[in-house]
This record gives C-alpha cells, structure tokens and sequence, in this order.
C-alpha cells in the first residue's frame, strides 16, 4: 500500500487535534508516515500510532526552535526523499502552509491549499475545497508531481485505529537558506483556558450586535457553557471590543467547527468567508431580514442580550 506522509503539527511532543484529523484522511489514501520535528518529536509517536501512523519520522535540532520554517521544509523535503509517498499532507496552519508551497516548489508538485475534504481517487487523491465565500464547493486533484495538500481543522473526524508507529530518525542536512532568518524572540499570549479558535469544535461570535467590549462576557459566558472559543466580526474588532485574533472572515480566521453561533451579526460575504464551511450554523439575530438567516441550521429572532443569557442557563442546567 502506498504511503502518505502527514506533517505533524505539535508543542512539546503534544500533537494538536488537526494532525489526528490528517491522519484519518490519510488512511483513505494509504499508509501514514508521520513527519514530527523540533523539541518532543519523539514523544508524539504514541498518539501518532495510536490513530494511525506506521511510522513516525522524528528529527530534532536546534535549527527548527531557531528559525523560520526552511529547516522544516528542509526535513520534510529529506522524509519524502526516503519515502517516496503517494502524497504529502499538512494542516492548513499559516506555519504549515508555508511548508507545504515551498516543499512543492522544490519537488516540483501541485499543490492544494485549505481542503475540507479529501477521497482517494482513480489517478490520486481528489479534494474538496470551498471557494467563492463558500459559495462553491469544488473537487480537484494535482495532476502534476506529488500531491501536496493542506487540510482545515474539522475538516475529518478523529479516529482511532491502532498502528506500529515505530520511530525512525530521520537524517536532515540543512540547505544553505536555512538559517537565513532567525528568530529572535517568541511571546505566547496569553491563555484564555478556550480552545484555539481554528481548531474549536464549537465557536460563539459576536458582532456589531453586541454594542460593547463589555458585553461581549455574555458571548464569553456561553461559549464557556459549551467549552467553545470566542469568535468577533470585523465590526466588533475594529470597534475595539474583541482582539483582531478572534476575527472570522475574510481577513481574519477561517473555522469550520461543528457549531457556529453568531449573535449579533449580519452576515454579511466577508463574514461567511471565514465560516460557511461550518456543520451546523445558528443565529441569534433581532432583524429577521438580516442575510445571516440565508445560511442558518437554525435563527433565533430575537435581541442577543434576551436569547443568549437564556442559551447560556439552559446549557448550563443541562449539564447538571
Ligand atoms: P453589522 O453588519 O452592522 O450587523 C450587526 C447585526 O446585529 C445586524 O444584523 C443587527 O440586526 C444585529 N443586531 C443589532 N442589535 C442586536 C441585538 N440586540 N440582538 C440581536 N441582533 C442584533 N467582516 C468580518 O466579519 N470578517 C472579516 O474578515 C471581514 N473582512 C472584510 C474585508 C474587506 C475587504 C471588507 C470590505 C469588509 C470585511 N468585513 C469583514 C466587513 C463586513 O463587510 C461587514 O461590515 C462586517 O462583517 C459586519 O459586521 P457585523 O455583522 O458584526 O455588523
């Protein structure tokens, strides 16, 4: 059977949700090798195999900390080199993106950027991908080289499936650009307890609705109930009341959780740019002509500042 490689996405050894997700969607296609570099490599082998992964390629040293991302397509480039996979898959992170369009350029491949789907097919692996807004859904594959694709969070269940994952290291000579860029200085932000907003199986948004940075705790509060992130509008954040980290849209972050809910918000294109890929969509919106409703599982019609406080108590009482 052929092999796929998966990049692995991880801090300290922890391998974050969308790398496991890959892994599902590489078992369709083959037999998933996992690349996993920089500081814990090793350590992420067990959850590695544990969904998936016959092997895991590890390599650490200090020029993937030190750096910017050509070490690691360096390394990457040295695990397709000794695999020769039927394809190479990464997580539609900015960092892995990065990875994935300079790793084509140098092997010579296609490359699709930003897939939420992803099949085996007759002459290679076909992707789906949203375009247009959302408007479209569209099906492709690379007809050129090695396809390397780039996955959305929530874009494939995570699933078990027990696997060798035997660790192999992996030798990486550093290409002369590698060190051209080094960083200087890393500052973690800091943590709200809520899950990454890309990687967030539920999102609570608020928009210009919400009238205030100070009543955007009635968003925090539900999306608290439900172990959500915080997604804002463009309007809330360029109004002041939410970080530009928390935008969805166009020009901010794309999600595709299992719920999104948006309080507040018009809906307008730029804003379902970043969100329409989502499984099921709830508004909370007080103008029922609002667009919003044109894509909604479920609208409430009604004022946020009555609805959401009510959602909030009746997820909280559910949960005993
Ligand atoms: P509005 O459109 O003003 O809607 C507010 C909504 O709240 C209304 O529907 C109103 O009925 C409702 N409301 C008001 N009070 C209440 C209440 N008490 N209870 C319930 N409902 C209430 N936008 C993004 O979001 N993300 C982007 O990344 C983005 N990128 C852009 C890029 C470009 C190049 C451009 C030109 C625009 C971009 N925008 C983006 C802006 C976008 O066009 C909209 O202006 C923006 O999404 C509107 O935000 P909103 O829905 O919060 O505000």
């Amino acid at each position: 059977m052929a092999e796929v490689l998966v990049y692995v996405d991880h801090v300290d050894g922890a391998v974050r949700k969308p790398t496991l997700e890959l892994l599902t969607l590489a078992r369709r296609i083959g037999e998933p090798v996992a690349v996993a570099l920089g500081n814990g490599a090793a350590d992420t082998a067990a959850a590695l195999a544990e969904h998936g992964a016959v092997k895991v390629l590890t390599a650490d040293a200090p020029e993937f900390a030190d750096y910017l991302v050509v070490p690691k397509v360096d390394a990457l480039q040295a695990a397709y080199d000794a695999v020769s996979p039927a394809a190479v898959l990464l997580p539609s992170s900015a960092e892995a993106k990065e990875i994935a369009a300079r790793l084509a350029l140098r092997i010579g491949s296609g490359i699709i950027t930003d897939a939420v789907d992803l099949e085996a097919g007759d002459q290679g692996p076909v992707a789906t991908q949203s375009a247009f807004a959302a408007s479209y859904t569209t099906k492709s594959r690379v007809s050129k080289g090695t396809p390397v694709i780039t996955v959305k969070p929530n874009s494939a269940a995570v699933e078990a499936a027990p696997a060798a994952g035997a660790v192999e290291a992996l030798t990486v000579s550093f290409s002369a650009t590698a060190t051209g860029t080094k960083v200087l200085s890393r500052t973690p932000r800091e943590s709200t307890g809520r899950p990454e907003l890309t990687e967030a199986a539920i999102v609570v948004s608020g928009g210009r609705g919400v009238n205030g940075a100070e009543n955007f705790a009635i968003i925090e509060a539900l999306a608290d109930s439900l172990g959500a992130a915080v997604g804002a509008s463009r309007a809330a954040v360029d109004a002041g009341w939410y970080p530009h980290t928390n935008q969805v849209g166009q020009t901010g972050k794309s999600v595709s959780p299992q719920l999104y809910i948006a309080s507040g918000i018009s809906g307008a294109i730029q804003h379902r740019a970043g969100m329409q890929t989502s499984k099921t969509i709830v508004a909370v919106n007080k103008d029922a002509e609002a667009p919003i409703f044109d894509l909604v599982d479920y609208g409430v019609v009604g004022d946020l500042f009555a609805v959401v406080p009510q959602l909030t108590d009746e997820v909280k009482s559910r949960k005993g």
